[in-house]
Formats: C-alpha cells, structure tokens, sequence
C-alpha cells in the first residue's frame, strides 16, 4: 500500500467512522429538552423549595445537560395552587407540589399526600412502591395527562399554631383554620371552618386575625416563615399529616417524548429527593424547635387525649365517606387501610417499641 492508497483508505474509514456517528451526535444534540417546573411554594424555600430546586438539578446533572430543567416558584409562571392545572395542559413540563391540593380533581389525590392517623413517611414510601399505591397513583393522573412520581417527605409534621387554647373538642368549634386536604373535612365535622391558603399568605392571615389557627409544616418551615410572632400556642402532634409526601409530576406527553433513558434519570431524581428532603427534614427540625423554645419562648404543647380521640374517631369516619365519593377513590382507600392495617402490627413491635424502649429525649 503506498502512501496515497493508505490515505485514501484512512480517509475512507474516518468518513464511513464521521457518517456512522454523525447521526449519532446529531440526534443527541437534537434531543437537548429543556423542561419547565412550577412549584407552589416560594422559591428556594427551605425543604421544599429547596427540594425542588435539588431535583432540578439533579436532573440536569445526571443527563449532562440533555434535559434540563428550570424552576419557578410559586406565582412566578402560575399561582402556587395551579400547578396541576398547568402540567396537565402543558404550560409547564413539570410541577412539584402536593396532591391532595388537588382533592377538588379527585378526592382519592389525599390518600397520595397524607390521611389523617394514615401512614408515617417510611409506610407511605412502602406502600407506594410496595404495596400497590404507585399503580392506583398513576391510575388517577392518567386521566388528567399526567405522571406522579413521590419526590420528597417532610416527616411527621406538627399540629400547628393556634391563638385559641384547645382544652376540649368543644374549642374546634366555630375554629377558622388553615388546613388542607383530609385533615380539613374532619376540622369541619367537628364544627371548625377549614381554610385553603398558599403558605406565603399564611402569616399575614394569621397576624391579622383572619385565621384563628394554621398548620404548615414543622419547626424548620415554621420558623423560617415567623409564625410564632402571629400566634401563642404551637401544638403537636400533627395528627392529621403524619407523613406527607411531596409529589412531582409530569405531562404525560412530555414524559412520553422522552428517551427510555431520561425516563429513567427523572424517575431515579425523584426517588433521590425524597430520601434527601426527608433526612433534611429530620436534621432541622429538632434543631429549629430548640431556637424556637429558647429563644422565642414558644409555648409547645400537646393536644388533650381526649381531643386527639375524637379527631381520630371523626377522621376515620371522614376518610370512609370521601372514599365512597367513586369506585376509584373507594379501591384507593380499600388498598391504602388494608396496607396500614398490616403495617400497624409490624411497626408495633418495632417502631413504636423502640421509641418506647429508647426512652424521652
Ligand atoms: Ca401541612
């Protein structure tokens, strides 16, 4: 072979090389997606916020740039509570938020965020993707175009601030109080007035005396929003979210645009998430109800045993009538209460028995 013929051959491969991979890299580069998340909470607000912001990331990071993804806070693109309404018909790509916002959709969206006395972050995230709640999870979006994923837990959260002392069930009585979701109906039964609001509206609600009472989150968020200036008590537990989980969601045709592999990445990034904001959670909350007791002389107590008896009472019979709202709803709650009942007898004998065993703090 002399020179020339090598040349020529060489040249030959690097083209048949150059027009077996140019396709290649035009396709990656074709396929560079750019994503939209809208939240309903304020940006970079920490756990939440700041758990979405992460995912964003995540995403990005884990696909190099192929899919990238740019968060708003809530009211940014859309209002904090028109985040479903937005993924469903594409205005965004993706939202973070919490189902049971959407209960006005499909009541079963409640029994995917938390149940009153329902399951704690560690059995939601079991029966979720064990125990059948994933499936029925994605059953209910379907019809709205949309993909759930859970992405993200706050942990048991707190009963909330009140500027009424609650000493008997007769104190719920004529209580106007931010609370939403299932934990809503039951304040109602008992003769409350269950109040929707953004968590950004939360403290001006409060201190203006347009609420009685609120719950958010826990010490970490409700620190960071001021509410021990605008009410007195700050009671726990937070019977009525035990767990919540933190949801993202995806237009379904967005989802259905993506290669198998970015599927997997978003899927992954979500799971991520979770365990991330839950631990989050756990590590600023002792720390945030210290400085709150300390130094701004929080007062802390615990609902009487006899109120929490009544709300559990109520929120079972709550639970059972939303449930029978539509079949679909029913076969959400029938798997969500056959999972919490079997899981009650194991966390018996081992959540419950070591937090006993180990002693108070
Ligand atoms: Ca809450």
């Amino acid at each position: 072979m002399d020179r020339r013929e090598f040349l020529g051959k060489a040249g030959a491969t690097a083209a048949a090389v150059g027009a077996a991979s140019a396709p290649a890299i035009a396709t990656a580069a074709g396929k560079k997606i750019k994503w939209k998340m809208v939240t309903s909470w304020p940006r970079n607000f920490p756990g939440l916020g700041t758990g979405a912001a992460w995912l964003a990331k995540a995403i990005t990071e884990m696909s190099d740039g192929r899919l990238t993804v740019k968060v708003y806070g809530g009211g940014e693109l859309v209002p904090p509570l028109e985040v479903f309404d937005a993924v469903s018909r594409g205005t965004a790509e993706m939202g973070h938020s919490g189902a049971y916002y959407w209960k006005g959709k499909s009541p079963a969206t409640q029994f995917f965020t938390a149940v009153p006395f329902g399951l704690t972050a560690i059995e939601m995230h079991s029966w979720l993707h064990f125990g059948g709640g994933m499936a029925l999870w994605q059953e209910v979006y379907d019809r709205f175009n949309l993909v759930p994923f859970d992405a993200g837990n706050t942990g048991v959260q707190m009963g909330g601030w009140f500027n009424k002392e609650i000493n008997s069930v007769a104190d719920l009585k004529g209580l106007k109080m931010r609370i939403p979701g299932l934990g809503g109906e039951v304040l109602k039964r008992l003769g409350g007035t269950p109040v929707s609001l953004p968590g950004a509206e939360l403290f001006t609600s409060l201190q203006s005396g347009a609420i009685d009472a609120t719950e958010w989150v826990g010490p970490y968020n409700d620190l960071a929003f001021g509410l021990y200036k605008a009410a007195k008590h700050y009671y726990y537990p937070g019977w009525h979210e035990p767990g919540p989980v933190l949801e993202c969601m995806v237009n379904k045709d967005a989802w259905n645009a993506l290669p198998k592999d970015l599927q997997a990445i978003v899927s992954a990034a979500t799971q991520a998430v979770s365990n991330r904001m839950l631990a989050e959670y756990t590590a600023n909350n002792n720390q945030a109800l210290n400085t709150l007791v300390t130094k701004h002389k929080v007062d802390v107590r615990r609902f009487p045993e006899d109120v929490l008896a009544s709300l559990r009472q109520t929120s079972d019979e709550v639970v059972a009538e939303v449930a029978a709202a539509d079949p679909l709803t029913q076969k959400v709650y029938d798997s969500y209460r056959n999972f919490r009942d079997n899981v009650i007898a194991w966390h018996d004998v081992s959540e419950r028995a070591y937090y006993n065993a180990r002693g108070a703090g």
